[in-house]
């Protein structure tokens, strides 16, 4: 099958899904925990073959490209299902080359084993398996999982031919085995839940999470990337964009740089964590969800 053909069928499949929603953009539609109304999964093309999925959880990517099929992430078991209905018919009986986790979070790796049968490889930072086992331990969800074959330690890179792909470990961040993405030619980068938008992003201090790295980490990946990269965002607020410009991460470095300053201060006056968490962060108040104020006092306050 020629490239062309392969193109039309990829736009066909994403046509139907851009219909469905009157837009190519994508938007966020993850429900809060507890609401539960049923996933409607939405692929939608982004740049030079890259694309998202949504149905529920992270956000996903992929790569569909005449010599390469690679997806970042899996969601859960029940909207990887979904994922799979919409994704075969785009790469027309070939198997997914790559699937890369961005970290070790249920809501990201749910769905690998239903993914498995269809995967050559399963890439990850070298902590998100472990991270993952202990996980799936406490969540009694052993036999439910799959886990990354390939891990890498700082740098992971492969050139698939028409695209080149890597991922890249900034150390501890929202938690201890977090790789960004990215897709060098389309100058597309998935962020995992590194990046959160328009929503206070879960900080997983039990899995070594960092806020001030993530922090610094933030900065760091804009500076690895021009000013024409796309990121993907892992989680956005109802209705906001799943994908942005650098600018987008630029200003969830600046709510981290404010929450950290808010809570020193408080420290400094004295303050309990419980005080600090009580009174909150006004000024993101349109966030969604609530800050991790106790974390990032917990963090502040940690001997060694
Ligand atoms: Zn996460």
């Amino acid at each position: 099958m020629n490239a062309n053909r392969r193109e039309f069928i990829v736009r066909s499949s994403l046509a139907v899904a851009a219909g469905a929603c009157g837009s190519a953009r994508l938007f966020a539609q993850q429900p809060a925990a507890g609401a539960a109304p049923p996933a409607v999964p939405q692929f939608a093309s982004l740049r030079r073959n890259v694309g998202t999925f949504t149905a529920r959880g992270g956000t996903m990517g992929w790569l569909v490209a005449p010599d390469a099929v690679v997806v970042v992430d899996s969601q859960f078991a029940d909207t990887s299902k979904m994922f799979l209905d919409g994704f075969q018919p785009m790469i027309a009986g070939r198997r997914i080359d790559l699937l890369i986790n961005s970290h070790h979070h249920p809501d990201h790796t749910g769905g690998n084993k239903t993914l498995q049968p269809s995967v050559v490889k399963i890439v990850a930072h070298e902590n998100a398996p472990g991270l993952q086992r202990k996980q799936a331990a406490a969540q009694k969800s052993e036999a439910n999982q799959a886990y990354a074959d390939t891990t890498f330690k700082t740098n992971w890179k492969v050139d698939l031919g028409s695209e080149v792909v890597s991922a890249k470990y900034y150390g501890a961040g929202h938690t201890s085995g977090d790789a960004v993405i990215f897709f060098e030619r389309a100058n597309v980068v998935h962020m995992g839940d590194l990046m959160s938008h328009q929503r206070h992003p879960r900080v997983d201090r039990p899995s070594g999470a960092s806020i001030r790295n993530w922090l610094v980490s933030l900065e760091r990946v804009v500076k690895d990337h021009n000013a024409d990269a796309t990121y993907i965002f892992g989680h956005s607020k109802v209705g906001s964009p799943v994908t942005g410009p650098r600018g987008d991460l630029l200003a969830l470095r600046d709510y981290f740089s404010a929450m950290l300053d808010y809570v020193q201060k408080g420290i400094a006056a004295g303050k309990s964590g419980e005080e600090i968490v009580k009174a909150g962060l006004p000024q993101f108040a349109a966030n969604e969800g609530a800050p991790a104020l106790q974390v990032a006092y917990d963090e502040l306050t940690a001997k060694g």
